[in-house]
């Protein structure tokens, strides 16, 4: 990838001016080894991998401007509604949309109703769409490429502030990615805070549940535990760590999902 394309990527992370952060790295997936820099007037960027080339900077005018008009959108009016671009198709209108939801166990959700999905013909990817729910409108969305070369694997639209809900049951459970959000969403509330942080924004979407699992994608149980203490130790009552011993939550059906969290023994 040449320098335009990564800076057009980082600049899509929508890291605010005078930040440094730590995330997954959209080039090669690679879990925490990205970091973005940002300053008033320059986005720097660097993936620790040994395999990832992934680094660049930017300075100047042009960039403070950019910095300015792209963040500020999103950063000053976090509650405006989200405006469905033209190139968001009915996800019936692509295979391998619609293969990604079987495969991923999402067609029910979509099916149902429960989320809100589309294909996006620019991009090509599916989106998860993102409401706000106290307005009920859209807030933003979520994009998974369907092919090797979309860049990065997930893409967010809008506000990135509020997280992928999926379901209306009492009980909840923070997953990684609106797949698993979707995969879950008969049994449980699906919630997904894309990755493995939770922001702070996301604390107030997890306030009206009897009971709050935590179930990040199987290589991430460290991270689930350590999101289970600090949600404790902000108050939430009844936080539990739902380990997952084989597979991420969006490679189970509806009866396993129940059996796993209701039916289970090795609670
Ligand atoms: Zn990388």
């Amino acid at each position: 990838m040449n320098f335009q394309q990564q800076l057009a990527v980082v600049e899509g992370l929508g890291v605010p001016p005078d930040t440094q952060m730590r995330m997954d790295c959209p080039f090669c997936q690679n879990k925490n080894t990205f970091t973005v820099t940002t300053t008033s007037n320059s986005i720097g960027w660097y993936c620790f991998h040994a395999s990832c080339s992934a680094k660049g900077k930017k300075n100047g005018e042009k960039t403070m401007e950019y910095v300015n008009v792209s963040f500020k959108k999103e950063d000053i009016k976090p509650q405006e509604e989200f405006k469905l671009p033209d190139s968001f198709k009915i996800v019936h209108s692509n295979d391998k949309a619609l293969q990604y939801l079987h495969e991923n166990n999402c067609w029910e959700a979509c099916m149902w109703g429960r989320a809100d999905i589309k294909y996006d013909v620019k991009q090509d990817r599916v989106v998860f769409l993102v409401k706000n729910p106290s307005t009920n409108k859209y807030a933003g969305a979520i994009g998974r490429g369907l092919n090797s070369k979309v860049y990065p694997k997930w893409y967010m639209y809008g506000n990135k502030d509020i997280p992928f809900k999926c379901g209306e049951c009492k009980d909840a459970v923070i997953v990684e990615d609106c797949a698993s959000a979707c995969a879950v969403s008969n049994i449980l509330t699906g919630i997904a805070i894309m990755g493995t942080s939770l922001k702070e924004s996301h604390k107030k979407y997890l306030e009206p549940y009897e009971t709050l699992y935590v179930a990040l994608d199987r290589d991430a149980t460290r991270k689930s535990y350590s999101i289970a203490s600090e949600l404790t130790s902000a108050g939430f009552k009844n936080v539990k760590v739902k380990v997952l011993h084989e597979y991420d939550l969006k490679c189970y059906g509806t009866p396993e999902i129940e059996k796993m969290f209701y039916g289970g023994k090795d609670e």
